[in-house]
């Protein structure tokens, strides 16, 4: 069992919050892992302001770009080395398997070592004079930026902000989800010990564990606070983009989605199905990007489904700690209650239930937020069940016509986040791809991510862009300088 951590990290100490207690409960076992006390509102506020001192502190402000990304090549090295720590964490928290955990905590090294490698390469641009003047535009930190998570994939979404916002010269408040912030919480550990290697102010990362309303708000809401890096669910971005708004700062928003994976006639029957399952089941379904609407072609709609159930039905539900468990539990009891009902509302709503459609049978299963693997079919795209992300292993099935009644479809919703492809015709792979309102498209492939590739939804998917290159530019301010190079006298001179 990793070391679990019971205090949280404010402006560089550890000590236990002021704020609410937290749970942080096993969802396999339903056994507390530990209780935590959140960050209070006046803790938010302590980490922004010394935070704000840590960054005019001539250590870290004055540092050189290639100084800044030696510290972030050293806290990638850390994370690589600590990867089995922070895997058994975030399986122990988040339910999903020790395989996923541990990609996920190799992705958020390869995070910091991308955006440290973008950062040395990074040059300010001179334009080329127009007049008796030399142009230059710089680009400078933003001061202390926000970065507040969901549960669902914690490591990898926070090295996703704070690697950028570091190297763009910043410091970070991280607001971990309540249900998850274990390795949050860990990761904050090798940063602080980076940081101390660096002689550099561990005030620059803060760690405030807590709710939403109460410390989400707060960090949102302070003064010092430049920049909101969000990814969460819509209704949640809508709120803090109302704040962000009234208060005049950026906020960057990677929101919900209900993406449409599509297997056309002339798909790769196999490689179609391994990659439709992987697509939804994976991580339990919880996952924005998961392929949650599934068209088939009417004339292998048959087919397809009867193959794909009796493999759906197969898969290997269990602990993520089991080397076979494929389908872990979902994060937390409340949430698989959601699920369970949005395929009651499904029911109501005339589905037909191919398979799941339950919590499963046996003793290993009763303490744990297990539920189904589930296929649903015969629902209008319009149902509920179509248009609400459910967040869970619930996969809906929907027959198309033609080319452009599969885009009328996939496209009627309020979600724009990611797209599967399944074909082997690379003329219609193209065509279709484009005609998808979503900021990814995976075509013959899914989940399939590089850090230099950026990710944004569309539609109430997001707003701005996480990942590649651009990401320190997003963290900081630009700023033009202009420089009189003329002996000509100016026009109001003696
Ligand atoms: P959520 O919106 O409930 O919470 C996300 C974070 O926001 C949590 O840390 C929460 O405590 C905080 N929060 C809640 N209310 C707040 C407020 N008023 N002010 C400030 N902070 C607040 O989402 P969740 O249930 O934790 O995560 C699931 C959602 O996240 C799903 O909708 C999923 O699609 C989305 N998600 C999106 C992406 C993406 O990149 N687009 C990635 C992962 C998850």
């Amino acid at each position: 069992m990793p070391r679990i951590p019971t205090d949280i990290l404010i402006a560089g100490q550890w000590r236990r919050g002021a704020g609410e207690p937290l749970e942080s409960v096993d969802p396999a076992t339903g056994q507390v892992l530990t209780t935590l006390t959140g960050a209070s509102p006046e803790e938010v506020a302590e980490a922004a302001e010394a935070a704000a001192l840590a960054t005019a502190d001539p250590a870290w402000r004055d540092l050189l770009p290639h100084q800044r990304a030696r510290l972030l090549h050293r806290i990638a090295e850390l994370t690589e080395e600590a990867a089995d720590e922070l895997s058994a964490l975030q399986t122990a928290d988040t339910g999903k398997t020790l395989t996923e955990t541990r990609a996920l905590a190799l992705s958020a090294a390869g995070t910091f070592r991308f955006i440290a490698a973008a950062l040395e390469t990074a040059e300010e641009t001179i334009t080329p004079s127009r007049g008796e003047y030399v142009t230059m535009s710089v680009h400078e930190p933003l001061g202390v930026v926000g970065a507040i998570n969901p549960w669902n994939s914690p490591v990898a979404s926070d090295a996703q902000k704070i690697a950028p916002a570091l190297a763009a010269g910043n410091a970070v408040l991280l607001k971990p989800a309540a249900w998850t912030p274990l390795v949050s919480l860990a990761l904050g550990r090798l940063i602080t010990q980076a940081l101390e290697e660096f002689g550099l102010p561990t005030a620059l990362l803060s760690v405030l564990p807590g709710s939403g309303r109460v410390v989400g708000d707060a960090v949102v809401r302070h003064p010092l606070v430049a920049r909101i890096g969000f990814t969460g669910g819509t209704a949640t971005g809508r709120s803090i983009a109302a704040v962000a708004a009234d208060r005049l700062i950026p906020a960057s928003l990677e929101l919900g989605g209900k993406s449409p994976t599509i297997v056309r006639a002339d798909a790769d029957f196999e490689q179609a199905l391994a990659g439709v399952m992987f697509g939804i089941f994976s991580s339990s379904g919880q996952s924005c990007i998961a392929g949650s609407r599934l068209f088939v072609a009417r004339e292998i709609y048959d087919a397809f489904l009867t193959e794909l159930v009796e493999r759906v039905s197969k898969l290997r539900v269990g602990p993520g700690t089991d080397p076979g468990t494929q389908v872990g539990p979902l994060v937390h009891h409340l949430h698989r209650d959601s699920v369970a009902a949005y395929v009651d509302l499904a029911r109501s709503e005339g589905a037909r239930v191919l398979c799941g459609g339950a919590v499963p049978e046996g003793a290993e299963y009763q303490d744990g937020a297990y539920y189904l693997p589930t296929v649903l079919d015969g629902l209008p795209n319009t149902s509920r069940t179509c248009q609400e992300e459910i967040f869970g292993p619930v996969l809906v099935a929907l027959p198309y016509d033609d080319e452009d009644d599969l885009v009328r479809q996939a496209n009627d919703t309020a979600y724009g986040l990611a797209c599967g492809i399944w074909t082997r015709d690379h003329r219609a792979a193209w065509r279709l791809a484009r005609r998808i309102d979503a900021g990814t498209v995976w075509i013959n492939t899914y989940k399939q991510f590089s850090a230099s590739t950026p990710f944004s939804g569309w539609k109430a998917s997001g707003l701005g862009t996480e990942k590649g290159r651009e990401a320190i530019r997003a963290y900081q301010r630009q700023k033009s300088l202009y420089w009189g190079t003329s002996d000509a006298p100016l026009p109001w001179a003696n």
